[in-house]
């Protein structure tokens, strides 16, 4: 379907709003939810041209969906901005985020290969990796930060590598890796770059134009940006993987399909994507400030602070530091009472909302990495994380302060 504003000169926040927008014959301003399973054809003609490839044709939403269209094409655009073959660069959704990474690497591994990632990853993708792919006799290798050395060695170990697998910033450390040094050594061995690139969307890093092959988000977070929908999307400027991979393989025979309805709620959280990551960057900083100079604390996490040990990485390659910060409080009991002192944050998982979510990873979102992992990963029992929402930033760490009196 045509893009009718694909305009080489337009900013990013005009791409957010209008790319990928197709105008309903029936004149709707907004596009339509096709809540549909099936198209109807008009006649054998129009069947058999579709059968010949001499027309396109929606058929059956498991395939395909125009609503689902419109977000791929969106998620594109935004993810491929400013680069010279942003018309190569595709995007396919999925009912979820894990759905969307379980397609992207099973489209490049097969059994007997073998897999690079870093030793801080989101946990059910850490769970995917140890627990599950091992099964099929897909190993992998975890790295601190991925370090150009170790990395190097870990090629040499294994030269039946297909995949680095990255998360950048990483849960829930936010530790940053360098997306351009690691695709020029993984690419050196003949190796794909896989980037989960959820904690800074699109409006802050591009990894495709840093050299990664595969970018994958949970469109649940930023993308959705409103809490109403669990979602993901590969995207890619190689077709031929697109196609093969992720598109007709794994979609359609994997069945991760969201529903239209699902496409039209995130879509419309899309648009307003730019303006809300100014906003919950901005507040970020506030509330990292805060916290950095606050006596309770004894570290916190956010890459935009001078003291975090890979703020150079970050700001060579993001255009701004994102709203996701983890703090130590130092003991079990000091996060409980902080967690218990809140009035207007919410304690819950996910991130990427509106307001303000506050969550204790060790308890919760890596709950399931072994204990040796959460170590090494540096998730301690003190550790508390916080997604800045685009509340008033004044709001945001008066709660904090008082539930920090609570300790
Ligand atoms: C939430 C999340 C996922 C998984 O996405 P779902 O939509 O929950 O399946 C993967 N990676 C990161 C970084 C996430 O935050």
């Amino acid at each position: 379907m045509s893009d009718e504003n694909n305009s080489v000169n337009q900013k990013i926040a005009t791409t957010a709003v209008h790319a990928g927008e197709v105008h309903d014959p029936s004149g709707s301003h907004i596009n339509p939810i096709h809540q549909t399973s099936t198209f109807i054809f008009e006649n054998s003609e129009h069947i058999e041209s579709w059968g010949t490839g001499q027309r396109d044709a929606y058929v059956y939403s498991r395939g395909g969906n125009p609503t689902g269209e419109v977000l791929a094409n969106k998620i594109a655009a935004l993810e491929g901005y400013g680069m010279e073959n942003s018309d190569q660069v595709s995007a396919i959704i999925f009912s979820s985020g894990m759905g969307a990474i379980n397609a992207a690497v099973l489209s490049l591994v097969n059994a007997g290969d073998h897999i690079i990632t870093q030793q801080v990853l989101y946990g059910s993708c850490d769970h995917f990796f140890t627990e599950h792919l091992t099964n099929y006799n897909i190993t992998n290798s975890r790295i601190k930060e991925l370090n150009a050395e170790l990395l190097e060695a870990e090629f040499a170990k294994y030269p039946n590598t297909k995949v680095v697998y990255i998360e950048t910033p990483a849960n829930p450390t936010m530790t940053i890796i360098d997306i351009a040094h690691t695709a020029k050594i993984a690419h050196a061995h003949g190796a794909k770059v896989v980037a989960d690139n959820t904690f800074a969307s699109p409006i802050l890093q591009q990894p495709l134009a840093l050299g990664a092959d595969v970018v994958v988000h949970s469109t649940t977070k930023y993308i959705n940006g409103h809490g109403t929908v669990i979602g993901g999307v590969v995207v890619s400027a190689d077709p031929e993987y697109m196609e093969n991979g992720p598109g007709k393989k794994l979609r359609y025979m994997g069945g991760a399909v969201p529903s239209p309805f699902d496409c039209w709620l995130t879509n419309i959280g899309l648009k307003t994507l730019p303006l809300r990551m100014e906003k919950h960057c901005a507040n970020a900083r506030e509330v990292a400030e805060f916290l950095d100079s606050h006596d309770a604390v004894t570290q916190t996490y956010w890459p935009g602070l001078a003291n975090h040990p890979n703020h150079e990485i970050a700001a060579k390659q993001m255009s701004d530091f994102g709203a996701m910060i983890s703090f130590d409080l130092g003991s079990y009991e000091a996060a409980q009472h902080f967690m218990d002192g809140l009035k207007m944050c919410s304690l819950g998982v996910s991130l990427g909302n509106v307001d303000t979510l506050v969550q204790h990873p060790a308890s919760m979102t890596h709950r399931v990495v072994s204990e040796e992992d959460k170590a090494a990963s540096g998730i301690t029992v003190g550790m508390i994380r916080i997604s800045i929402g685009i509340e008033d930033a004044g709001d945001i760490i008066s709660d904090l302060r008082n539930a920090l009196e609570n300790i």
